[in-house]
């Protein structure tokens, strides 16, 4: 299926745009716990798009890696210069992008610019994204035909009943009546069958001399952080697990007001009083880009907490899982000694916004009941067709 893209629109060089693309610089936040309390850093890099395009190849060598189980999603990375000494990390870089191959069989190429330098104290790395918007309805269209595992009973449950630009709503700081416009990962956007969009999906650079465990197969050093599961949450970004609620949250903490242009995430993204109310209906209750409070991710009988916004909410970008919960890779933190895992949680979200994941979703739903949190009534969940 094909889509093609809207035209930008004249704000894209605006303060605003800039600003959209600096909440796209997500990283996870380290706990220092040498300290008694613990103390959480956030790092977000400021991203100029005039002088730094994500979209912008590395021209050093590059690595292609394909999942050998199936015809699944090729890997590229492009090496920058930083990495020329560190094979250990050019190592982990490799495997990361290898986790994410044996899972994902659309027939997509991710590009991904990966390096290290020297990075501001403070500072142990940034993702920039590359993102496009289109109209709702054509990626709500996108989206809802996007049911290529016949037996995945959750994509059926779910997708065909995702709300029409007509019966979208979300809560906001702020009055906005229509909802035109969807923001995607380009990854996201070519796992749904969009063509457009070339370049780099992401551009990920750690520092150097952060004490980095590079190989996390012998466990994680206490003193050190998992680099490569870090790697593998940004990715994760990268393939679309991006909430406008951090553009939101951006705006709203300097008492600004901003069109908000959700992302497939959003769509699944609600109050967990709202999944409780017996009138709760997937197309039409609205969903929650209000910062703070309580958010969860709805995929039916599963409910996942999420993170309510660094500034106005739980202090973690709420672009990731609720902190400290063992959720997944998406979680907004990491320990010394800490090693990041995948979970089926990870794999579940990134399934109903457009990837094709392995193992079939049935799996997913046994293995993820365990990991319900907020307790729900069950009916009545959708409408009609
Ligand atoms: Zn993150």
């Amino acid at each position: 299926m094909v889509a093609t893209a809207t035209s930008i629109r004249q704000e894209r060089l605006t303060n605003a745009y800039i600003a959209r693309l600096a909440a796209l610089a997500l990283l996870l936040a380290f706990a220092a716990t040498q300290a008694q309390a613990h103390t959480f850093q956030q790092h977000l890099t400021p991203y100029d798009p005039l002088q730094n395009p994500a979209s912008t190849l590395n021209s050093a060598s590059v690595a292609t890696l394909e999942s050998t189980t199936n015809n699944g999603a090729t890997f590229q990375l492009f090496y920058g210069n930083g990495l020329a000494h560190n094979p250990d990390a050019e190592a982990a870089f490799n495997r990361s992008v290898q986790r994410w191959a044996d899972v994902l069989q659309d027939p997509v190429t991710v590009k991904i610019n990966v390096d290290m330098r020297p990075m501001d104290d403070g500072i142990l790395g940034s993702t920039n994204t590359t993102w496009m918007h289109f109209s709702f309805s054509e990626i709500r269209n996108l989206l809802s035909s996007n049911l290529n595992e016949t037996n995945n009973a959750l994509e059926n449950s779910l997708l065909p009943y995702l709300p029409t630009a007509g019966q979208f709503d979300a809560s906001l700081p702020w009055t906005q009546a229509t909802f035109n416009n969807m923001s995607l990962t380009q990854a996201n956007y070519h796992a749904l069958g969009g063509i457009s969009g070339t370049g780099a999906d992401a551009s990920i650079t750690f520092a150097e001399g952060i004490n980095w465990d590079f190989d996390p197969r012998d466990g994680i050093n206490p003193t050190a952080f998992d680099f490569e599961g870090a790697v593998t949450h940004e990715i994760g970004h990268a393939l679309g697990f991006i909430s406008e609620i951090d553009y939101v949250d951006w705006v709203a903490v300097q008492d600004r007001t901003s069109e908000a242009w959700p992302w497939p995430l959003d769509l699944f993204r609600f109050s967990p009083d709202d999944l409780q109310d017996p009138d709760f209906n997937f197309a039409t209750t609205t969903r929650n880009l209000v910062p703070g409070g309580s958010h969860a991710f709805y995929a039916d009988d599963i409910i996942i907490p999420m993170a309510t916004g660094y500034y106005l909410g739980d202090h973690r970008q709420g672009s990731h899982w609720k902190d400290d919960l063992g959720l997944g890779i998406m979680d907004p933190t990491a320990d010394y000694g800490e090693l990041l895992s995948l979970s089926q949680n990870d794999l579940l979200a990134l399934d109903l916004i457009g990837w094709d994941v392995i193992p079939e979703p049935s799996c997913l739903i046994l293995l993820s009941t365990g990991l319900l949190i907020i307790p729900r009534r069950r009916q009545p969940r959708h409408p009609n067709p």
